[in-house]
Protein backbone atom coordinates (compact mmCIF):
# COMPACT_ATOMS: atom_id res chain seq x y z
CA UNK A 1 0.00 0.00 0.00
CA UNK A 2 1.10 3.91 -0.86
CA UNK A 3 1.45 5.13 2.31
CA UNK A 4 2.28 9.03 2.46
CA UNK A 5 4.22 10.43 5.53
CA UNK A 6 4.77 14.03 6.74
CA UNK A 7 7.95 16.17 8.11
CA UNK A 8 10.65 12.62 7.61
CA UNK A 9 14.20 12.96 8.56
CA UNK A 10 16.76 12.19 5.28
CA UNK A 11 19.47 12.08 7.19
CA UNK A 12 19.44 8.46 6.68
CA UNK A 13 18.22 8.07 3.17
CA UNK A 14 21.40 10.31 1.81
CA UNK A 15 25.04 9.15 2.73
CA UNK A 16 26.64 12.58 3.06
CA UNK A 17 24.37 12.35 6.05
CA UNK A 18 22.96 15.74 5.69
CA UNK A 19 20.50 16.81 8.20
CA UNK A 20 16.86 17.84 5.89
CA UNK A 21 13.27 16.99 5.98
CA UNK A 22 11.09 16.35 3.37
CA UNK A 23 7.48 17.34 3.77
CA UNK A 24 6.59 14.72 2.33
CA UNK A 25 8.13 10.89 2.19
CA UNK A 26 6.79 7.64 0.27
CA UNK A 27 9.13 4.27 -0.41
CA UNK A 28 7.68 2.67 -3.29
CA UNK A 29 8.13 -0.73 -3.62
CA UNK A 30 5.28 -1.71 -6.73
CA UNK A 31 4.59 0.07 -9.43
CA UNK A 32 0.98 0.27 -8.66
CA UNK A 33 2.42 2.48 -5.42
CA UNK A 34 4.23 4.53 -8.24
CA UNK A 35 1.35 5.51 -10.04
CA UNK A 36 -1.04 6.32 -6.94
CA UNK A 37 2.17 8.32 -5.38
CA UNK A 38 2.36 10.20 -9.25
CA UNK A 39 -1.34 10.82 -9.01
CA UNK A 40 -1.44 12.07 -5.37
CA UNK A 41 1.66 14.61 -6.12
CA UNK A 42 0.10 15.84 -9.14
CA UNK A 43 -3.29 16.94 -7.44
CA UNK A 44 -1.49 18.98 -4.89
CA UNK A 45 0.96 20.21 -8.05
CA UNK A 46 4.23 19.26 -5.40
CA UNK A 47 7.76 19.19 -6.28
CA UNK A 48 9.04 15.68 -6.59
CA UNK A 49 12.55 14.57 -5.72
CA UNK A 50 13.42 10.74 -6.60
CA UNK A 51 16.06 8.67 -4.25
CA UNK A 52 17.52 5.76 -4.36
CA UNK A 53 20.43 5.15 -2.19
CA UNK A 54 21.47 8.54 -1.84
CA UNK A 55 24.94 8.53 -2.65
CA UNK A 56 24.85 11.16 -5.30
CA UNK A 57 22.43 14.30 -4.15
CA UNK A 58 23.29 17.08 -1.82
CA UNK A 59 20.13 17.98 0.43
CA UNK A 60 20.94 21.69 0.62
CA UNK A 61 17.81 22.76 2.66
CA UNK A 62 14.28 21.02 3.48
CA UNK A 63 13.03 19.55 0.37
CA UNK A 64 9.07 21.04 0.46
CA UNK A 65 7.51 18.38 -1.83
CA UNK A 66 7.45 14.85 -2.19
CA UNK A 67 10.66 12.39 -2.00
CA UNK A 68 9.81 9.02 -3.36
CA UNK A 69 12.85 6.59 -2.22
CA UNK A 70 12.62 3.61 -5.05
CA UNK A 71 12.51 0.42 -4.10
CA UNK A 72 11.21 -1.45 -6.43
CA UNK A 73 12.66 -5.24 -6.50
CA UNK A 74 13.16 -8.08 -8.96
CA UNK A 75 15.90 -9.74 -10.71
CA UNK A 76 15.38 -12.26 -13.72
CA UNK A 77 16.73 -13.29 -17.00
CA UNK A 78 14.65 -11.96 -19.80
CA UNK A 79 16.47 -13.45 -22.61
CA UNK A 80 19.59 -16.14 -23.43
CA UNK A 81 21.90 -17.06 -26.38
CA UNK A 82 24.83 -19.14 -26.72
CA UNK A 83 27.13 -15.94 -25.49
CA UNK A 84 25.29 -13.78 -23.30
CA UNK A 85 22.36 -13.19 -20.94
CA UNK A 86 20.20 -10.59 -20.62
CA UNK A 87 19.36 -9.69 -16.57
CA UNK A 88 16.26 -7.44 -16.12
CA UNK A 89 16.97 -5.88 -12.44
CA UNK A 90 14.42 -3.59 -10.42
CA UNK A 91 15.74 0.11 -10.05
CA UNK A 92 15.01 -0.22 -5.70
CA UNK A 93 18.09 -2.93 -6.12
CA UNK A 94 21.60 -2.37 -4.58
CA UNK A 95 24.01 -2.10 -7.49
CA UNK A 96 27.36 -3.97 -5.33
CA UNK A 97 24.66 -6.82 -4.45
CA UNK A 98 23.61 -7.38 -8.41
CA UNK A 99 27.29 -7.36 -9.02
CA UNK A 100 28.10 -9.84 -6.45
CA UNK A 101 24.64 -12.14 -7.88
CA UNK A 102 25.94 -11.85 -11.57
CA UNK A 103 29.54 -12.91 -9.94
CA UNK A 104 27.87 -15.88 -8.50
CA UNK A 105 26.17 -16.53 -11.93
CA UNK A 106 28.96 -16.44 -13.69
CA UNK A 107 27.22 -13.72 -15.77
CA UNK A 108 30.23 -11.60 -16.88
CA UNK A 109 31.10 -7.79 -17.35
CA UNK A 110 30.17 -5.69 -14.05
CA UNK A 111 33.48 -6.92 -12.20
CA UNK A 112 35.01 -3.25 -12.62
CA UNK A 113 32.12 -1.54 -11.11
CA UNK A 114 32.21 -3.36 -8.18
CA UNK A 115 31.23 -1.66 -4.70
CA UNK A 116 29.81 1.21 -6.11
CA UNK A 117 27.09 2.29 -3.73
CA UNK A 118 23.49 3.23 -5.02
CA UNK A 119 20.94 1.59 -6.88
CA UNK A 120 20.35 0.21 -10.33
CA UNK A 121 17.61 2.91 -11.04
CA UNK A 122 20.36 5.80 -10.58
CA UNK A 123 23.25 3.59 -12.12
CA UNK A 124 21.86 4.78 -16.07
CA UNK A 125 21.00 8.56 -14.34
CA UNK A 126 25.41 8.89 -14.43
CA UNK A 127 26.39 6.23 -16.57
CA UNK A 128 28.55 5.01 -13.36
CA UNK A 129 31.89 4.09 -14.68
CA UNK A 130 34.92 3.33 -12.47
CA UNK A 131 38.54 1.20 -13.72
CA UNK A 132 37.86 2.18 -17.63
CA UNK A 133 34.34 0.28 -18.02
CA UNK A 134 31.00 2.23 -17.78
CA UNK A 135 27.36 0.95 -17.25
CA UNK A 136 26.65 1.92 -20.97
CA UNK A 137 29.44 -0.99 -22.25
CA UNK A 138 27.09 -3.36 -20.64
CA UNK A 139 23.26 -1.77 -20.93
CA UNK A 140 20.70 -3.25 -22.62
CA UNK A 141 17.41 -0.85 -22.03
CA UNK A 142 15.28 0.54 -19.18
CA UNK A 143 11.89 0.73 -18.40
CA UNK A 144 10.91 4.29 -16.90
CA UNK A 145 7.47 5.95 -15.99
CA UNK A 146 6.84 9.50 -17.28
CA UNK A 147 6.12 11.53 -14.43
CA UNK A 148 3.40 13.74 -15.98
CA UNK A 149 1.71 11.32 -17.92
CA UNK A 150 2.41 8.00 -16.18
CA UNK A 151 3.20 6.65 -19.20
CA UNK A 152 5.55 3.75 -19.61
CA UNK A 153 8.95 4.24 -21.65
CA UNK A 154 11.63 2.06 -23.09
CA UNK A 155 14.78 3.13 -23.74
CA UNK A 156 17.86 1.58 -25.54
CA UNK A 157 21.10 2.36 -25.19
CA UNK A 158 21.45 5.47 -28.24
CA UNK A 159 18.08 6.90 -26.54
CA UNK A 160 20.03 7.13 -23.34
CA UNK A 161 22.34 9.30 -24.60
CA UNK A 162 25.78 8.07 -22.42
CA UNK A 163 28.45 9.95 -22.11
CA UNK A 164 31.21 10.67 -19.69
CA UNK A 165 29.26 10.55 -15.83
CA UNK A 166 26.33 11.94 -18.15
CA UNK A 167 23.47 10.57 -20.04
CA UNK A 168 19.76 12.02 -21.41
CA UNK A 169 18.53 11.98 -17.74
CA UNK A 170 20.29 14.91 -17.00
CA UNK A 171 19.68 16.88 -20.00
CA UNK A 172 16.59 16.70 -22.11
CA UNK A 173 14.80 13.95 -19.54
CA UNK A 174 16.11 15.80 -16.53
CA UNK A 175 13.65 15.23 -13.81
CA UNK A 176 10.97 14.03 -16.72
CA UNK A 177 10.79 10.24 -15.28
CA UNK A 178 11.10 7.41 -13.18
CA UNK A 179 13.78 4.40 -14.43
CA UNK A 180 11.68 1.40 -12.49
CA UNK A 181 14.16 -1.03 -14.25
CA UNK A 182 17.19 -1.76 -16.13
CA UNK A 183 18.64 -4.55 -18.55
CA UNK A 184 21.72 -5.68 -18.46
CA UNK A 185 23.54 -7.93 -21.78
CA UNK A 186 26.27 -9.52 -20.02
CA UNK A 187 28.64 -12.31 -21.22
CA UNK A 188 29.25 -16.19 -20.50
CA UNK A 189 32.58 -15.79 -21.54
CA UNK A 190 34.79 -13.43 -19.45
CA UNK A 191 35.85 -10.31 -21.46
CA UNK A 192 38.44 -8.92 -18.62
CA UNK A 193 39.02 -5.04 -19.25
CA UNK A 194 42.62 -4.14 -17.63
CA UNK A 195 42.59 -0.83 -19.75
CA UNK A 196 43.15 1.05 -16.16
CA UNK A 197 46.87 1.14 -15.10
CA UNK A 198 45.94 1.18 -11.51
CA UNK A 199 44.11 -2.29 -12.07
CA UNK A 200 46.43 -4.05 -14.09
CA UNK A 201 49.38 -3.25 -11.52
CA UNK A 202 47.35 -4.61 -8.72
CA UNK A 203 46.83 -7.80 -10.47
CA UNK A 204 50.40 -8.05 -11.81
CA UNK A 205 51.64 -7.99 -7.73
CA UNK A 206 48.80 -10.94 -6.77
CA UNK A 207 50.61 -13.34 -9.27
CA UNK A 208 47.48 -15.03 -10.11
CA UNK A 209 45.93 -15.50 -13.38
CA UNK A 210 43.42 -12.84 -14.03
CA UNK A 211 39.36 -13.48 -14.02
CA UNK A 212 36.49 -11.79 -13.09
CA UNK A 213 36.27 -13.16 -9.69
CA UNK A 214 40.07 -11.81 -9.00
CA UNK A 215 39.18 -8.31 -10.82
CA UNK A 216 36.08 -8.01 -8.67
CA UNK A 217 38.42 -8.79 -5.42
CA UNK A 218 41.24 -6.40 -6.46
CA UNK A 219 38.25 -3.88 -7.49
CA UNK A 220 36.61 -3.49 -3.55
CA UNK A 221 39.92 -3.96 -2.00
CA UNK A 222 41.40 -0.44 -3.91
CA UNK A 223 38.48 1.14 -3.31
CA UNK A 224 38.49 0.23 0.55
CA UNK A 225 41.72 1.53 0.82
CA UNK A 226 41.38 4.54 -1.07
CA UNK A 227 37.86 6.03 -0.12
CA UNK A 228 35.71 6.47 2.97
CA UNK A 229 32.80 4.06 3.81
CA UNK A 230 30.00 5.95 3.24
CA UNK A 231 28.65 4.14 6.74
CA UNK A 232 31.41 5.14 8.73
CA UNK A 233 32.49 8.61 7.32
CA UNK A 234 29.65 10.66 5.13
CA UNK A 235 30.09 11.41 1.56
CA UNK A 236 29.24 10.94 -2.04
CA UNK A 237 32.50 9.79 -4.02
CA UNK A 238 33.57 12.12 -6.30
CA UNK A 239 32.74 15.62 -5.34
CA UNK A 240 33.72 16.81 -9.13
CA UNK A 241 34.07 16.00 -12.19
CA UNK A 242 37.07 15.22 -13.82
CA UNK A 243 37.34 18.48 -16.73
CA UNK A 244 37.62 17.95 -19.88
CA UNK A 245 40.05 20.53 -21.52
CA UNK A 246 40.94 21.45 -25.16
CA UNK A 247 44.16 20.90 -26.35
CA UNK A 248 45.60 24.59 -25.98
CA UNK A 249 44.59 24.67 -22.39
CA UNK A 250 46.09 21.53 -21.77
CA UNK A 251 49.21 22.81 -23.56
CA UNK A 252 49.18 26.08 -21.54
CA UNK A 253 48.73 24.25 -18.04
CA UNK A 254 51.57 21.37 -18.71
CA UNK A 255 53.80 24.28 -20.03
CA UNK A 256 53.03 25.68 -16.26
CA UNK A 257 53.35 22.23 -14.64
CA UNK A 258 54.81 19.84 -15.84
CA UNK A 259 53.69 17.34 -13.32
CA UNK A 260 50.16 17.52 -14.91
CA UNK A 261 48.01 14.48 -14.40
CA UNK A 262 45.87 14.42 -17.67
CA UNK A 263 44.35 11.91 -20.01
CA UNK A 264 44.01 12.34 -23.23
CA UNK A 265 40.16 12.31 -24.87
CA UNK A 266 40.44 11.48 -28.68
CA UNK A 267 40.05 13.20 -30.85
CA UNK A 268 40.51 16.72 -29.62
CA UNK A 269 40.23 17.03 -25.63
CA UNK A 270 42.11 16.31 -22.55
CA UNK A 271 40.77 14.62 -19.40
CA UNK A 272 42.10 16.41 -15.91
CA UNK A 273 42.66 14.88 -12.78
CA UNK A 274 40.34 17.34 -10.90
CA UNK A 275 41.53 15.30 -7.47
CA UNK A 276 45.25 16.99 -8.82
CA UNK A 277 44.25 20.06 -9.10
CA UNK A 278 42.32 20.47 -5.75
CA UNK A 279 45.37 18.80 -3.85
CA UNK A 280 47.55 21.21 -5.61
CA UNK A 281 45.63 24.04 -4.66
CA UNK A 282 46.08 22.89 -1.04
CA UNK A 283 42.91 21.78 0.01
CA UNK A 284 43.78 18.08 0.71
CA UNK A 285 42.80 16.58 4.01
CA UNK A 286 41.73 20.83 5.11
CA UNK A 287 38.64 21.34 6.85
CA UNK A 288 36.74 20.31 9.93
CA UNK A 289 33.16 19.02 10.18
CA UNK A 290 33.19 19.11 6.42
CA UNK A 291 36.45 18.21 4.98
CA UNK A 292 38.42 17.45 1.91
CA UNK A 293 39.54 13.49 2.45
CA UNK A 294 43.15 12.61 3.47
CA UNK A 295 43.83 10.03 0.73
CA UNK A 296 41.60 11.66 -2.17
CA UNK A 297 41.19 15.26 -2.77
CA UNK A 298 38.15 14.77 -5.19
CA UNK A 299 35.89 13.45 -2.00
CA UNK A 300 34.51 15.77 0.46
CA UNK A 301 33.59 14.02 3.90
CA UNK A 302 31.25 15.28 6.48
CA UNK A 303 31.93 13.52 9.66
CA UNK A 304 30.15 16.48 11.40
CA UNK A 305 27.25 15.74 9.76
CA UNK A 306 26.58 19.43 9.35
CA UNK A 307 24.28 21.06 6.77
CA UNK A 308 24.53 20.89 3.02
CA UNK A 309 25.27 24.76 3.43
CA UNK A 310 27.75 23.65 4.45
CA UNK A 311 28.94 21.07 1.97
CA UNK A 312 28.40 23.58 -0.39
CA UNK A 313 30.29 26.53 0.90
CA UNK A 314 33.60 24.47 1.25
CA UNK A 315 32.50 22.94 -2.47
CA UNK A 316 32.86 26.30 -3.45
CA UNK A 317 35.86 28.01 -1.80
CA UNK A 318 37.54 25.09 -3.84
CA UNK A 319 35.62 26.13 -7.02
CA UNK A 320 37.59 29.50 -6.62
CA UNK A 321 40.84 28.38 -5.54
CA UNK A 322 41.70 26.01 -8.16
CA UNK A 323 39.90 28.91 -11.03
CA UNK A 324 42.37 31.16 -9.43
CA UNK A 325 45.48 28.64 -9.91
CA UNK A 326 44.94 27.00 -12.84
CA UNK A 327 41.86 28.86 -14.88
CA UNK A 328 39.80 25.77 -14.85
CA UNK A 329 36.28 25.47 -13.80
CA UNK A 330 35.55 22.33 -11.77
CA UNK A 331 31.57 20.96 -12.32
CA UNK A 332 30.12 19.26 -9.33
CA UNK A 333 29.15 15.45 -9.84
CA UNK A 334 26.39 14.71 -7.16
CA UNK A 335 22.92 16.87 -7.68
CA UNK A 336 22.16 19.81 -5.84
CA UNK A 337 18.67 19.72 -4.15
CA UNK A 338 15.77 21.64 -3.74
P1 LIG B 1 20.79 8.83 -5.69
O1 LIG B 1 21.89 9.59 -5.01
O2 LIG B 1 19.65 8.43 -4.88
O3 LIG B 1 20.29 9.69 -6.93
C1 LIG B 1 21.21 10.27 -7.83
C2 LIG B 1 20.41 10.97 -8.94
O4 LIG B 1 19.69 9.98 -9.70
C3 LIG B 1 19.35 11.91 -8.40
O5 LIG B 1 19.23 13.00 -9.28
C4 LIG B 1 18.08 11.08 -8.40
O6 LIG B 1 16.90 11.86 -8.54
C5 LIG B 1 18.29 10.23 -9.63
N1 LIG B 1 17.63 8.91 -9.50
C6 LIG B 1 17.86 7.96 -8.55
N2 LIG B 1 17.09 6.88 -8.78
C7 LIG B 1 16.36 7.16 -9.88
C8 LIG B 1 15.36 6.45 -10.61
N3 LIG B 1 14.96 5.22 -10.26
N4 LIG B 1 14.79 7.05 -11.69
C9 LIG B 1 15.18 8.30 -12.07
N5 LIG B 1 16.12 9.02 -11.42
C10 LIG B 1 16.69 8.46 -10.34
N6 LIG B 1 29.78 6.89 -9.12
C11 LIG B 1 30.41 6.41 -10.22
O7 LIG B 1 29.95 6.65 -11.35
N7 LIG B 1 31.53 5.67 -10.12
C12 LIG B 1 32.09 5.35 -8.93
O8 LIG B 1 33.09 4.66 -8.89
C13 LIG B 1 31.46 5.86 -7.75
N8 LIG B 1 32.00 5.61 -6.54
C14 LIG B 1 31.39 6.10 -5.44
C15 LIG B 1 31.98 5.85 -4.19
C16 LIG B 1 31.40 6.32 -3.03
C17 LIG B 1 32.04 6.01 -1.70
C18 LIG B 1 30.19 7.06 -3.11
C19 LIG B 1 29.52 7.52 -1.84
C20 LIG B 1 29.61 7.34 -4.34
C21 LIG B 1 30.22 6.88 -5.52
N9 LIG B 1 29.67 7.14 -6.79
C22 LIG B 1 30.29 6.63 -7.91
C23 LIG B 1 28.47 7.96 -6.93
C24 LIG B 1 27.15 7.13 -6.75
O9 LIG B 1 27.37 5.97 -6.04
C25 LIG B 1 26.53 6.77 -8.09
O10 LIG B 1 26.24 7.94 -8.83
C26 LIG B 1 25.23 5.97 -7.92
O11 LIG B 1 24.75 5.54 -9.17
C27 LIG B 1 24.13 6.76 -7.21
O12 LIG B 1 23.08 5.86 -6.89
P2 LIG B 1 21.96 6.23 -5.83
O13 LIG B 1 20.92 5.19 -5.93
O14 LIG B 1 22.57 6.46 -4.52
O15 LIG B 1 21.43 7.59 -6.46
P1 LIG C 1 42.73 7.22 -9.48
O1 LIG C 1 43.15 5.88 -9.95
O2 LIG C 1 43.49 7.89 -8.38
O3 LIG C 1 42.73 8.20 -10.73
C1 LIG C 1 42.40 9.58 -10.57
C2 LIG C 1 41.61 10.01 -11.77
O4 LIG C 1 42.41 9.84 -12.93
C3 LIG C 1 40.36 9.21 -11.94
O5 LIG C 1 39.29 10.07 -11.75
C4 LIG C 1 40.43 8.62 -13.33
O6 LIG C 1 39.40 9.05 -14.20
C5 LIG C 1 41.68 9.20 -13.95
N1 LIG C 1 42.49 8.11 -14.53
C6 LIG C 1 43.40 7.33 -13.90
N2 LIG C 1 44.01 6.52 -14.80
C7 LIG C 1 43.44 6.78 -15.99
C8 LIG C 1 43.65 6.27 -17.31
N3 LIG C 1 44.59 5.36 -17.58
N4 LIG C 1 42.89 6.75 -18.30
C9 LIG C 1 41.97 7.68 -18.07
N5 LIG C 1 41.73 8.21 -16.85
C10 LIG C 1 42.47 7.77 -15.82
O7 LIG C 1 41.17 7.21 -9.13
P2 LIG C 1 40.43 6.71 -7.81
O8 LIG C 1 39.95 7.88 -7.06
O9 LIG C 1 41.25 5.68 -7.10
O10 LIG C 1 39.16 5.99 -8.43
C11 LIG C 1 39.30 4.76 -9.11
C12 LIG C 1 38.14 4.59 -10.08
O11 LIG C 1 36.90 4.61 -9.36
C13 LIG C 1 38.05 5.71 -11.11
O12 LIG C 1 37.64 5.15 -12.34
C14 LIG C 1 36.98 6.62 -10.57
O13 LIG C 1 36.23 7.26 -11.59
C15 LIG C 1 36.08 5.66 -9.81
N6 LIG C 1 35.46 6.37 -8.68
C16 LIG C 1 34.44 7.22 -8.95
C17 LIG C 1 33.80 7.90 -7.90
C18 LIG C 1 32.61 8.79 -8.15
O14 LIG C 1 31.95 9.17 -7.21
N7 LIG C 1 32.32 9.11 -9.38
C19 LIG C 1 34.24 7.72 -6.60
C20 LIG C 1 35.31 6.89 -6.39
C21 LIG C 1 35.92 6.20 -7.43
P3 LIG C 1 37.97 8.34 -14.26
O15 LIG C 1 37.25 8.87 -13.08
O16 LIG C 1 37.43 8.86 -15.54
O17 LIG C 1 38.15 6.87 -14.26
Amino acid sequence: MFRVLAQVDLQPYNTLAVPAKAAWFAEIHSRDELLAALRWRRERCLPLLVLGGGSNVVLAADFPGLVLKISLLGLSVVAEDAHSVWLKAGAGENWHKLVLQCLRRRNWGLENLSLIPGSVGAAPVQNIGAYGVELRDVFWELEAVDIDSSATLTLDRQSCEFGYRDSVFKRSLKDRCIITAVTLKLDKQPRLNLSYPGLREALEETGCPASPQLISELVCRMRSAKLPAPEEVPNVGSFFKNPLVDLSTHSRLLEQYPDLVAYPVPPSRVKLAAGWLIEQAGWRGAGDGVAVHEHQALVLVNPGRCGGERVLELAAAICRSVRSKFSVELELEPRVYP
